[in-house]
């Protein structure tokens, strides 16, 4: 059985508005339409760490032009969204808060890349260290953002829409330690899972590390379903492509993945509004 969106969305992608990325936005769109996407989200680093300010260069006027002019020339066969992957820092969320009312986003990805106040793709973070260990306090760091939003969401709308590739530090501890451990935290995923339904916010399928030879997308099908099974009924998807040929890639094994845990919806962000697109077999 082969599962099918209609609306395909990917939410989750980068271009030269990205410190990491000299993908044209022009290329992106093209290879959506050719793909015959619905929709393609830009989601460009928003990073407030010190260390990484200096790199993260978010030209707030010069994306929104980027925006303006391909919808201009694309908006009647795909809608190009306007979007932000912002990076958790508990210390900066007043500034974040800032920067995400003042411009008009389509979706507000949060991703945590940091933990222990060190970012997690330094191999130095796994070195000498259990990665059973640095994988929980990655997750801990993660319920802490999620814990963060719904905090927030109690006294007005959401801030964030989604929760970006969830068990990032899987990437790391395969590549430093040659091992994942996931699984194994389950009581953490489990509390992340049930802090994004009160936050309201979507957890994101990352298809990314399937182009890495890893086996499953972040975060992978245990945590898919148990997501469903604590009522959880929509997640968005997302390539994280930072070249143009990335985009959309690994989506019919992450909709299949959906389907088999009985996530009927992908959730599609526009103007902030979310709507679920059914996923269908
Ligand atoms: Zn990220
Ligand atoms: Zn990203």
């Amino acid at each position: 059985m082969k599962a099918v969106c209609m609306k395909l969305f990917d939410q989750h992608l980068h271009s030269r508005h990205s410190f990491d990325s000299h993908a044209e936005p022009e290329d992106n769109v093209r290879r959506a339409l050719e793909l015959g996407l619905a929709g393609l989200s830009f989601t460009e680093h928003y990073d407030t760490h010190p260390d990484e300010t200096p790199d993260c260069v978010f030209d707030e006027n010069a994306y929104a032009d980027t925006i303006a002019q391909l919808r201009d020339q694309h908006a009647s066969k795909l809608f190009i969204g306007k979007g932000v992957e912002i990076d958790y820092q508990a210390d900066n969320m007043d500034a974040i808060i800032a920067f995400i009312e003042r411009n008009q986003f389509d979706i507000v990805l949060l991703s945590v890349h940091w933990s222990e106040g060190q970012p997690i793709h330094k191999q130095e973070i796994w070195r000498d260290r259990d990665p059973s260990d640095v994988t929980r306090r990655y997750l801990l760091s993660v319920l802490e953002a999620a814990r963060h939003c719904e905090r927030l969401h109690r006294d007005r709308p959401r801030v964030f829409d989604v929760l970006g590739h969830l068990d990032f530090c899987k990437r790391y501890s395969d590549r430093f330690a040659g091992s994942m451990h996931i699984e194994e935290h389950m009581d953490v995923i489990e509390d992340i899972l049930t802090t994004c339904l009160a936050a309201d916010i979507v957890p994101e399928v990352n298809t990314s590390t399937l182009r890495n030879d890893m086996p499953d997308p972040m975060p992978g099908p245990a945590t898919i379903k148990r997501y469903a099974e604590l009522g959880g009924t929509m997640m968005c998807v997302g390539s994280d492509a930072h070249i143009a040929n990335d985009i959309g890639a690994g989506f019919n094994r992450a909709l299949n993945m959906l389907r088999a845990a009985d996530i009927e919806q992908l959730a599609v962000f526009q103007s902030r509004k979310r709507q679920g697109e059914p996923i269908t077999e």
